[in-house]
């Protein structure tokens, strides 16, 4: 088979290729060398698995995963594209299985450990085959200056000379940087290598950053509403791991932990645990994930600020890899400055590579004190250029309530004033909140004016504030042994020339709504990933069950319109998914109108889902048509489930395309006369041609939606 849309559709039933992918395999296909940056997620191993069907002969993935190999094989075989893997965790006997069907001609794609080139054995028996392709996944171990180098990787470039005839080599990582690029090529010796960097930008992921807010409460609390839903938190250390899953359990949560400090049995076994959807949450230092491939992870938590933005990136990135909406949520607090800078003191020897980290560390620093978008920040950091805001983050969707805390935050600076000499968070606290700490008072500090004067905080509660304080620059924290000292703000604020206006913490979201027939096939592949001993994913992923679930197809064919829904799984478990959704229909009664790339009714009560864009009518044009039938804007967003923002961005897209807006756009509910009026004094002022200038003279709690809205108004008058 030649043709790779067909290959696309009938193996893995997707309709289309996405950004770069249809490129980079043509290229393999003609013969040439690839090096292919995708971010994690962006859809890599398509990019040489096609290929490897439709050319002649044997593709050879090295992949550093062992624990990986196992599954992505299995998945491959279930689509019908026959596969094996040889790796230390195979028998002698398993492994020379493996290379009779080799002999055979009966595989096309095998994944190989690096060490495994090295084998004289494995050399003589690849030698006799036809080899295609080499295709070399998570290039990046080739380089030091990645973070998981492997020596094995260096050797690759040995085994390809040693072939009787070089095949197209290829090579695919999600790290950017150039030291790291230029080490691959050099190190594999690619030969004229076209070069893709696909953008980095994962869209399906929300990036918020909270600072200052009780991190173990927030948890508990996002954890609540998001039950049911596959979760990760990475901690920085391994304490503090066992610490948080310890919490978790304490209060009920099915959580498990993974990190060097676990036997490679426990380790293994709580992964297994995670993937297979037996436990909802996962709590790990980074030791866990390279590769993770589990794609309806949705959401990611940092405990902990990691070191560099490329790991925080890498981490971030294994949420949403089926493409659904995912959240990535970085809880900050001062201390992890320290923590981080630490590890790096006393991890790195060569003050060269100490300096490019603690660089590295400040990059991250101030992504979390950045007031702007942060996915502009982190893509700009790549090396992408990018102006609009993505809408998607914390910073763009600043929707918090300003609370005026100036009266509790002169308390806290007078009590940094009047301390004899400079101490850090916790006795602070401890004075103000009246401690009888034995300490305390032969220290004298119960006489200060300021001691107990704060009642009404817990000590977690006044922490935090300190800690939003610092994280606001209202007072310094920091030294050798940490403390806190007054700054030019501090004297501003307690001279009562300055307000302090603090974001209430969000109330915490669920990330999707489910309608009951989406939950009902979710139990169906359960059960049926149950009997084969395969985990669920496999089955069908989350986004392909959740298109079954608003479509509602009820014949082979219309199922193999879901995207995700191949020819062998059709045949495999086709009838079994089509008798529960005829069961569900049947039972509510539901007029099921199956038409393709269309709108079907919904049952009452269940809401309807963000579709698929398709060739006939592109996103913006969903948004326009519904406009035009006299949907405000609010009910748009809410109907395909996107926000006001991406909406506004169809409106321009639409008007970009020189078309006139010749129907009534509702502005309801979006924003106030008041703040209308503001917006509209402010852009007189500084021009209506860019956003922030506007954000900076507004009240604070206007926000960019707000202002992009506003001016959208006022243009179409
Ligand atoms: P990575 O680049 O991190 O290796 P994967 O290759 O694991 O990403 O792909 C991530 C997910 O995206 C997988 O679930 C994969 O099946 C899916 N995917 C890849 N290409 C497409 C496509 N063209 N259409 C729909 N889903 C796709
Ligand atoms: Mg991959
Ligand atoms: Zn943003």
């Amino acid at each position: 088979m030649n043709n790779i849309i067909e290959i696309l559709n009938k193996y893995y039933g997707y309709k289309s290729f996405r950004k770069g992918q249809e490129e980079i395999i043509n290229n393999i296909i003609n013969g040439n060398d690839v090096l292919a940056i995708m971010p994690t997620g962006g859809g890599k191993s398509i990019c040489y698995q096609v290929p490897a069907i439709a050319m002649d002969g044997l593709t050879i993935v090295i992949s550093p995963l062992i624990s990986l190999m196992k599954d992505q094989v299995d998945s491959l075989n279930s689509l019908g594209i026959d596969s094996a893997y040889i790796n230390s965790s195979l028998s002698n006997i398993e492994i020379q299985e493996v290379y009779f069907r080799l002999n055979t001609g009966d595989i096309k794609i095998l994944y190989v450990a690096p060490e495994r080139l090295e084998g004289v054995e494995f050399l003589n028996i690849i030698k006799s085959l036809k080899v295609s392709q080499i295709a070399v996944d998570e290039a990046h171990c080739v380089s030091q200056w990645g973070h998981d180098f492997r020596s094995s990787y260096k050797r690759i470039y040995n085994f390809i000379e040693a072939l009787p005839k070089r095949p197209v080599v290829t090579a695919f990582t999600a790290t950017a940087t150039k030291e790291v690029r230029e080490d691959i090529l050099e190190s594999l010796k690619l030969r004229d290598a076209k070069i893709f960097i696909s953008g980095f930008d994962r869209e399906n992921l929300k990036i918020t950053i909270e600072r200052g807010i009780s991190k173990n409460i927030y948890i508990l609390d996002y954890i609540e509403e998001n039950k049911g839903e596959s979760g990760l938190i990475y901690c920085s250390t391994r304490k503090e791991v066992d610490k948080l899953c310890d919490l978790l359990k304490a209060n009920g949560i099915n959580a498990l932990s993974y990190h060097a400090g676990l036997s490679d049995m426990e380790r293994k076994k709580n992964q297994e645990d995670f993937i297979y959807d037996k436990v909802d949450v996962m709590i790990a230092t980074n030791a866990f994930g390279m590769g993770i491939d589990k794609p309806n992870i949705r959401y990611v938590i940092h405990y902990n600020m990691p070191k560099n933005i490329e790991g925080y990136y890498q981490e971030i990135g294994r949420a949403g890899r089926d493409g659904e909406k995912s959240e990535c949520i970085l809880l900050f607090s001062p201390g992890d400055v320290q923590t981080q800078k630490y590890i790096i003191e006393t991890g790195t020897t060569n003050p060269f590579r100490k300096r490019n980290e603690l660089e590295k560390l400040q990059s991250m620093i101030d992504l979390v004190y950045s007031n702007g978008c942060y996915k502009k920040y982190i893509l700009n950091y790549f090396g992408e250029e990018r102006e609009e805001d993505c809408n998607n983050c914390s910073n763009c969707l600043f929707d918090g309530e300003l609370i005026d805390k100036t009266i509790d935050a002169q308390k806290v600076i007078s009590c940094v004033y009047r301390m004899k000499r400079p101490f850090g968070i916790g006795v602070i606290v401890e004075v103000l909140r009246g401690s009888k700490n034995k300490k305390l008072i032969e220290q004298g500090l119960d006489k200060l004016t300021t001691y107990g004067i704060v009642k009404d905080y817990t000590k977690d509660e006044l922490k935090d504030f300190i800690n939003t304080l610092i994280s606001h620059g209202y007072i310094n924290y920091g030294g050798e042994f940490p403390v806190v000292t007054p700054n030019k703000n501090s004297l501003k604020v307690v001279k009562g020339e300055e307000k302090v206006y603090f974001k209430e913490a969000r109330k915490v979201k669920k990330i999707t709504t489910d309608n009951d027939l989406f939950g009902l096939l979710r139990g169906l592949r359960m059960y049926l990933a149950g009997e084969e001993g395969i985990p669920p994913y496999m089955v069908f992923g989350d986004n392909t069950l959740k298109e079954m679930s608003t479509r509602m197809p009820l014949t082979k064919g219309q199922l193999l319109d879901i995207s995700g829904v191949g020819e062998k799984k059709v045949e495999k478990y086709g009838e079994k998914f089509i008798e529960k959704i005829k069961e569900y229909v049947d039972e509510k009664n539901i007029q099921v109108d199956f038409k393709f790339e269309n709108d079907i009714k919904l049952p009452k009560g269940t809401e309807k889902k963000k579709r698929r864009t398709t060739e006939k009518e592109k996103s913006y044009e969903i948004s326009i048509r519904m406009l035009r039938e006299g949907k405000s804007l609010k009910e748009v967003s809410e109907e395909r489930g996107s926000t006001i923002g991406t909406i506004s961005t169809h409106i321009q897209t639409f008007l970009g395309e020189g078309k006139n807006i010749d129907f009534n756009i509702s502005f309801e509910g979006l924003f106030t006369d008041e703040e209308e009026k503001e917006i509209l004094e402010a852009g007189e002022k500084v021009g209506f041609s860019k956003l922030t200038p506007i954000k900076e003279i507004v009240n604070k709690n206007i926000s960019y939606d707000k202002i992009k809205l506003v001016i959208l108004k006022r243009s179409l008058e």
